[in-house]
């Protein structure tokens, strides 16, 4: 079993209420990986310039992430991303993607990145996402990430993209976008028409919501009091989807199935978020994520007790 992820490695500029910091380990790919680290072998695909150095491979070496096929690119720089949020986290601000070396990157994927089970399209070009997809033809589970971005500038690329996945995984207000459709309901069916069989809608603060053709699923973000930085909750979010999804190889990919790997996604995020970027997670355990899924389950538990209502 093996997970291969292709998105961005990136260099993050992040302001919050709470703090700043000009130039912290980022990137959708990063983010992925190190929250699927806890679940199967993370191949992490794509390339960083010279001035990504041997801490930043440390830090996801550290989680047992596989980076042999992280191409460092001589005189390039690595991918960078500024972004300021204001006293409501779930809106931010993008001040710079430079994409440095990913403007000229074309993925080659050695044979084991190839070979795996399942496969993470994180965020990044579309035309990238599809090439990643086109070598790993065998994996038996594809999901895909984006954003608004790619919607505005590279909207055929992405639709193409989605229609050659398994799972969609996207913010409401990108599901929106994508589809022109303001209701969430309609614009994940129509996701659902191009193809995919599972949709995640990401709601920020608000958690994240699963739509099948044969249900609907809803969780709340895990209540958490101190936020620091929710940079990359979205990507560690799938990292624990998908991770779970991958630790199952055998199993159909039923309700139960998804709804349980939502709680990991959301239990990974809501450690995501308590300090910048990757700081809190590269220092996560396995207890700590099983006893966040187990408070969430508590929280969300109820009984349907039969009431004779008034008509
Ligand atoms: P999230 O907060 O989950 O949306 O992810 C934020 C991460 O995505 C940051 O670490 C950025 O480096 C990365 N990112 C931001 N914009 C882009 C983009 N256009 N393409 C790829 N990665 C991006």
């Amino acid at each position: 079993m093996s997970l291969t992820v292709v998105g961005s490695i990136a260099f993050d500029a992040v302001k919050t209420p709470f703090g700043e910091r000009p130039k912290m380990l980022g990137g959708s790919a990063v983010h992925f990986a190190l929250a699927a680290s806890f679940f199967d072998t993370v191949r992490v695909v794509g390339p960083v310039g010279d001035d990504f150095g041997d801490p930043e491979i440390a830090v996801l070496e550290a989680r047992g992430v596989q980076t042999a096929d992280i191409e460092r690119v001589a005189g390039g720089k690595t991918f960078f991303w500024s972004g300021v949020y204001g006293w409501d986290l779930n809106d931010r601000e993008t001040l710079a993607t430079d994409l440095n070396v990913f403007a000229e990157f074309e993925p080659k994927l050695s044979a084991q990145s190839r070979d795996c089970d399942v496969l993470f399209l994180a965020n990044i070009q579309p035309d990238l996402q599809r090439q990643v997809r086109a070598q790993c033809a065998d994996a038996r589970f594809v999901a895909l990430d984006s954003m608004n971005l790619w919607i505005d500038i590279a909207k055929e690329s992405l639709l193409a993209a989605i229609s050659e996945v398994d799972c969609v995984i996207l913010n409401d207000a990108e599901l929106r976008q994508l589809t022109e459709q303001p209701n969430l309901v309609r614009a994940a069916a129509k996701v659902l028409e191009l193809g995919p069989k599972v949709v995640v809608a990401k709601q920020g603060e608000y958690g994240a919501a699963l739509i099948t053709q044969d249900g609907f699923f809803s969780l709340p973000a895990f209540p958490m009091a101190d936020v620091h930085d929710p940079t990359g909750a979205g990507d560690t979010f799938a990292g624990g989807f998908v991770g779970y999804i991958a630790a199952h190889p055998d199993a159909p990919l039923s309700q139960e199935l998804l709804r349980r790997a939502m709680a990991y996604g959301t239990a990974l995020a809501s450690y995501n978020v308590q300090e910048f970027g990757t700081e809190r997670v590269a220092r996560l355990t396995s207890a700590e994520i099983a006893d966040r899924v187990a408070q969430l389950a508590e929280i969300t538990r109820f009984t349907a007790e039969p009431l004779a209502l008034r008509d």
